[in-house]
């Protein structure tokens, strides 16, 4: 019987994701792109009828009302809903899905609008929920959190017999032209970067000021490049399934612009989460800084460069110490050649259309809500190799590091 996929999101992500499934429909079957904004959908449509032939459905729908999303999956009949809208709304969707008994994925944990902090306890916290409706809901499947969990999961089954250290490396090297934009949705990524950083040593999580710990690291294809620590979303579930475990960081590069832009918006207040009194109107700052800076989705054709986005694993085989990076590196220009996206939505919605195929597939199903490094990494590994991400493994001496040490 074909199946019925239910998109959820039409901004950078969810363009990549509606191209992907329409280039898949064996899978997918009849799609459908729903979003707040009907006309952003029906532009993706288009898009997506030139270039791969496929017709995809489109729907206006607030993902922040429980009722409407039941009636919307109820309408659509769909087998899976795929959501790639913004972080708020995952708790509405799970439990629409709940409701109607459908399968939910999502790419980015639970973030309350009034409160600066991703954490998945609401989410797993619908695990019974998930099992006694016998659905499955899969968290976390883009690329960081995502496909950086997978390879955790690969490195486990075939390179250690114990993981020790993880640093989780995350490098855009790509340059749109712009002095200050963001690579996805302003607000979330702003939020993200100017929070506390946190890593997890000998089982204790350790608070860090924004941006306080920075290293070099050397990026194959890429080169040596600035690396700041911050506090990333699926340390939550990898501290709690890698056993033997000591130590859990995660990097993410950034230019000397964008920092000094950052900085000079928090300064200024621009970066505050909580309404300001304006002539009379209540404004979020954060909120209205996103719509003054470019739309992600219209950095696409202006964006050169590179990503590399991988997992740096030191532990034990056989006895011996050993290091591998498992890593990826996309091109943004090829990225938007193929779907219109630059690399960062390209690396988020590939994954997930990979996530939503297997579970429609049955090749990752269970009951009950899941991360990603619970499952046998090996089919999704050969997906990313067939749908635009292949990835390559590097292995180096027990001690070496990609780590360039300042003078
Ligand atoms: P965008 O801001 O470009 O798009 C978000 C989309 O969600 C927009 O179409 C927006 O509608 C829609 N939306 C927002 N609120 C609602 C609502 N209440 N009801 C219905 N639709 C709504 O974001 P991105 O595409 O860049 O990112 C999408 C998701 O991917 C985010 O959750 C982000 O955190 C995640 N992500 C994950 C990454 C990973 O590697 N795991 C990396 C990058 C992103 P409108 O157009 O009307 O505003």
């Amino acid at each position: 019987m074909s199946k019925k996929t239910l998109i959820i999101g039409a901004g950078g992500v969810g363009n990549v994701v509606a191209f992907k499934c329409a280039m898949n429909t064996d899978t997918f079957g009849e799609i459908t792109l729903a979003s707040r904004t009907k006309s952003k959908c029906d532009a993706i449509a288009q898009n997506v009828k030139a270039k791969t032939g496929v017709e995809i459905k489109t729907a206006q729908v607030d993902a922040d009302s429980v009722e409407e999303l039941i009636a919307l999956i109820k309408e659509t009949d769909a087998d899976i809903v795929i959501n790639v809208a913004l972080p708020y709304q995952d708790l509405t969707i799970m439990d629409a899905c709940a409701a109607c008994q459908v399968d939910y994925l999502d790419t980015a944990n639970y973030e309350h609008p009034d409160e600066a902090k991703f954490e998945y306890k609401e989410q797993w916290a619908r695990d019974q929920l998930f099992r006694e409706q016998h659905i499955m809901g899969l968290l976390g499947s883009g690329f960081d959190p995502g496909v950086t969990n997978v390879f955790v999961a690969y490195a486990q089954k075939h390179y250690f017999d114990e993981i020790h250290t993880i640093d989780i490396l995350d490098c855009n090297a790509g340059d749109h032209g712009y002095p200050f934009a963001t690579n996805f949705n302003p607000e979330i990524n702003l939020r993200e970067v100017s929070a506390k950083g946190r890593y997890w040593e000998n089982g204790k999580w350790i608070e860090t000021e924004p941006m306080a710990i920075k290293q070099v690291w050397d990026y194959p294809e890429v080169g040596p490049k600035d690396s700041y620590l911050l506090y990333h979303e699926e340390m939550e579930s990898l501290v709690k399934n890698i056993p033997h475990l000591k130590r859990i960081r995660f990097f993410m590069t950034f230019g000397e612009s964008y920092l000094t832009h950052m900085r000079v918006l928090e300064n200024v207040g621009m970066l505050g989460i909580e309404p300001v009194e304006h002539q009379g109107q209540k404004i979020v700052p954060i909120e209205f800084l996103k719509t003054l800076l470019p739309d992600p989705a219209s950095l696409g054709p202006r964006t050169k460069g590179k990503t590399n986005i991988g997992v740096f694993v030191k532990g034990i085989k056989d006895g011996e110490s050993k290091t591998v990076y498992i890593y990826q590196v996309s091109d943004h220009e090829k990225c938007y050649e193929e779907v219109m996206s630059q690399a960062v939505s390209y690396t988020t919605g590939v994954p997930a259309m990979i996530g939503a195929k297997l579970m429609l597939e049955k090749r990752w199903y269970q009951e009950g809500v899941h991360n990603m490094e619970e499952f046998d990494p090996d089919p999704f590994m050969e997906e990313l190799n067939k749908q635009g991400l292949p990835w390559q493994v590097m292995e180096l001496d027990g001690d070496a590091s990609l780590e360039v040490k300042e003078a």
